[in-house]
């Protein structure tokens, strides 16, 4: 079959399965790569009536919480440098984003990759890393932890999360379940949460491919996982990279960005003369918790409303001007809708 063939066989399929399916049934796709083949293929728009597809939280910086940035824009006013990856920095703090205080002190650096903090780490030996995003970054954390680099964790980790909404009032059916996170974790996490599950890799074909299986699945009664991308995704994941996340962090519960604190779902830094959070604790004590503001990222993040549906979306909130993670990251939902004219 080619692909056309390929594809115009998973449409035919999806329409039957919702067809046998006969009522509503939720999807969501939790990483933010996979939102960004979905909207701009307008994969939800060819999708049956019954089929909803809704955006998890799969973005690394859509998810991290205001108090963190709080925290870590707290150290670099205090001359402390840091690196981190790019989006962060545009986020906005409570009181300033990071790369506001790039403009300042010069203190602030952006990096992609963990061997570009331990260059850095040569001309600014007291260097925090922020480290965010889940089992697809932490094992490079861990790298620099290793390096005997200092660290403030953000890290998340997704099962527990999607443990959670499972539970929760979205009366999610069915998960495409993030491909890079799964070439760490491999498939036996997922496998505790007894709703249908699939691993999916980036293209169209391959979302639509799980799509399509998710609906079986669900026709079916069959709470599973499957592994839509076994040419990435082993059974097992990636023992090494598990063993260094084991070696350096704890497993503590977490706040996450609009879902609240999730039980067992951070990595903290187990080494306290390494953790930025024990060694700057008076430099950031009197940090206030995340505060509420009118910005919606929390519902969007629980597939609760689309960003369309933010009073501030377009009009107080673009990518140049964002009030929210979710129009900072390439990968969240508000940006994403933005950059394909929404
Ligand atoms: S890091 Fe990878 S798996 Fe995680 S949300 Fe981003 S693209 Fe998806
Ligand atoms: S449009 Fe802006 S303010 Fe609204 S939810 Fe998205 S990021 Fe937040």
């Amino acid at each position: 079959m080619n692909e056309k063939e390929l594809l115009k066989n998973h449409i035919t399929h999806i329409n039957r399965y919702a067809s046998e399916i006969k009522r509503e049934v939720t999807l969501m796709e939790i990483c933010g790569g996979h939102t960004n083949v979905i909207i701009r293929y307008g994969i939800r728009d060819i999708l049956p009536e019954n089929i909803r597809l809704i955006s998890g939280p799969g973005c690394p910086v859509c998810v991290t919480t205001q108090h963190d940035i709080d925290c870590i824009v707290e150290c670099a006013r205090h001359g402390i440098p840091i690196a981190t990856y790019g989006d962060m920095l545009r986020v906005p703090g409570n009181k300033m984003s990071l790369d506001e205080i790039r403009g300042k002190t010069g203190m602030v650096f952006e990096v992609y990759s963990a061997s570009e903090v331990v260059e850095l780490q040569k001309k600014y030996p007291d260097i925090v890393f922020f480290g965010i995003g889940f089992e697809t970054t932490a094992p490079m954390t861990a790298f620099l932890l290793d390096k005997k680099i200092c660290v403030y964790s953000a890290h998340k980790l997704i099962p527990p999360a999607l443990k959670m909404l499972a539970s929760g009032d979205l009366k999610v059916d069915g998960f495409i379940n993030p491909g890079h996170v799964s070439t760490i974790i491999g498939i036996q996490p997922y496998t505790k949460i007894r709703i249908p599950q699939v691993i999916a890799g980036f293209s169209a074909e391959q979302i639509l491919r799980s799509i399509r299986i998710l609906l079986e699945l669900i026709r079916d009664k069959k709470p599973i996982v499957v592994n839509g991308y076994p040419e990435v995704v082993r059974q097992q994941g990636n023992k090494n990279a598990r063993l260094l996340l084991k070696k350096y962090f704890t497993v503590v519960d977490s706040e996450w960005r609009g879902l609240g604190v999730i039980a067992k779902s951070g990595l903290e830094v187990k080494n306290a003369t390494l953790n930025a959070k024990h060694k700057y604790y008076d430099t950031i004590k009197n940090v206030l918790p995340s505060k509420k503001t009118p910005c919606r990222c929390g519902d969007i993040l629980r597939g609760l409303i689309e960003p369309t549906e933010c009073p501030l979306y377009k009009k107080q909130c673009t990518p140049k001007n964002p009030q929210g993670a979710c129009m900072v990251s390439a990968e969240g939902s508000c940006a994403i809708y933005y950059r394909y004219g929404k």
